[in-house]
């Protein structure tokens, strides 16, 4: 038995169903819960935008504001630290003579480093990472990494018909939390005043998974995933998903109940098929590593692309002259939402019409989305763009058709006041030249 182990907390923010906290509560006599706020979040990247803006911010707020308080019934209670993560542990393993820290596998590259950094400081501490995000565990797929199938349906054939492991039997109590860590400063975390749609926190999660099951939206969701607005049109378990806050095969046993007891149609398997995308998307990326961050991704594409600032910042704002990408891109701006096809839509025009760095829109998504995830997010810009696993282009989404089929009487641009203010893309040449807008004669 080790005496003190330390839960560092990061896309798992749960108690359900998290074999990370199982893992430790069964090995360790005490326990330290501890979240990092890491400074890295409130510096720009190299791509222009923020790792995290205010609207996940204040989600990631609410989650563990809950987080702390589902531990605390069962005995624990959740530090939250701000500053660099390697640091905050290194300093918490010294002080408290930890004998093992345990994690959720990330597939993210900055995460990995700082995990390996740790490893390397201190090479005789146990370090566990445990598949807590996926469907499967790593040794249920059929198929080494090394061997990922290079399509979805290549995928998708080999892996659906693996029986899903139900959600962990979570202890009642678990182990006591060291004493006090008094000199450590612990970020104050006041729950934010917000009329968003999403609710951080595991208890919001799980209120949100009984009411969507509760109804007949999950018969119809194959009709009704492609439309750009409303509640009720597709599931919206994304931001949960992404921090962690629900598990995906806790959700997975409900679909399988609700298809038990009410209906299981085509459009319940469609859920199902929508997680193997994500599920996809997770494997892709820990496969690909930094390349999935690369401009010419998987194959080291040569990509035609320029940096033009006013067609960047004239998407970021919604002021193209596409009203549809314009509604789509406020949308996203005053909500952190944006529906799988408003997604596609926008990526196309960045990387196609606008003919900008792929790399910056999905940065910018980055930043804004609510329910951003590395894999999912990385993972299809680089789908859109050409450069990821499938051999085939990228995709190309003509922007008038689109507004036709998905917004036909213009209702959905309307209330994203999506309305062309500038109807030119560049203000200024090749030359550097002002580009003076032909007269209406
Ligand atoms: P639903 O349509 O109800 O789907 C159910 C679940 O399936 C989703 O919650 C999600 O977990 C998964 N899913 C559905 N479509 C996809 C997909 N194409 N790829 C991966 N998983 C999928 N999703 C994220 O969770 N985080 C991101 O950062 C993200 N970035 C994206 C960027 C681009 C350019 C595009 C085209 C898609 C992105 N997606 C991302 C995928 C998808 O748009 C969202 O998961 C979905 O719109 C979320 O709404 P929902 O939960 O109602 O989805």
């Amino acid at each position: 038995m080790i005496k003190t182990g330390l839960v560092w907390f990061n896309n798992d923010c749960r108690v359900h169903d998290n074999p990370v906290l199982l893992e430790a509560s069964l090995n360790c006599e005490r326990l330290i819960c501890l979240f990092c706020i890491d400074a890295q979040w409130d510096r720009p990247t190299g791509l222009n935008a923020k790792p995290i803006g205010e609207i996940r911010r204040q989600f990631m707020n609410q989650t563990l504001l809950d987080l702390s308080a589902q531990l605390s019934k069962r005995g624990q209670s959740l530090i939250i630290l701000s500053g660099d993560p390697v640091e905050i542990i290194s300093r918490l393993i010294s002080r408290f003579d930890i004998g093992a820290v345990y994690r959720s596998q990330h597939v993210g590259v900055f995460e990995n480093r700082q995990w390996q950094h740790l490893k390397a400081d201190f090479p005789r501490l146990r370090f566990e990472s445990i598949a807590s995000h996926t469907l499967f565990r790593p040794e249920q797929l059929p198929f080494s990494l090394e061997n990922l199938p290079a399509t979805f349906s290549q995928f998708r054939r080999q892996v659906e018909a693996i029986d899903i492991d139900p959600p962990l039997v979570m202890p009642k109590t678990l182990p006591a939390a060291v004493g006090s860590l008094n000199d450590e400063s612990e970020a104050v975390l006041v729950k934010p005043k917000t009329t968003a749609a999403f609710e951080g926190g595991e208890s919001a999660a799980l209120a949100h998974l009984e009411d969507y099951f509760s109804g007949t939206d999950p018969a119809h969701y194959k009709a009704w995933r492609n439309e750009l607005d409303g509640w009720h049109h597709s599931t919206k378990f994304s931001a949960w998903l992404a921090n962690g806050s629900l598990s995906v095969r806790r959700l997975m046993q409900r679909l399988k109940r609700y298809e038990k007891q009410q209906t299981a149609n085509e459009s319940t398997y469609w859920i199902y098929f929508e997680l193997l995308w994500r599920e996809y998307f997770q494997w892709v990326a820990l496969k690909l590593r930094h390349k999935l961050f690369s401009a010419g991704g998987v194959s080291n594409k040569k990509i035609q692309c320029c940096f033009y600032p006013e067609r960047y910042q004239k998407w970021c704002h919604g002021n193209t002259p596409y009203p549809l990408v314009n509604a789509l891109m406020k949308q996203l701006n005053e909500t952190g939402y944006m529906s799988n096809r408003g997604r596609q839509i926008v990526a196309s025009c960045f990387v196609n019409e606008l003919q900008l760095d792929w790399r910056f829109g999905a940065a910018y998504f980055e930043q804004q989305l609510i329910d951003y995830d590395v894999a999912s997010n990385w993972g299809n810009w680089q789908y859109i763009a050409g450069v990821g696993m499938d051999p085939r282009g990228g995709r190309h989404f003509n922007i008038d058709k689109q507004t036709r089929q998905y917004d036909p009487d213009g209702q959905f641009i309307r209330k994203w006041q999506g309305e062309v203010t500038s109807p030119q893309l560049d203000s200024l040449d090749a030359a550097d030249w002002p580009i003076v807008p032909p007269k209406n004669h």
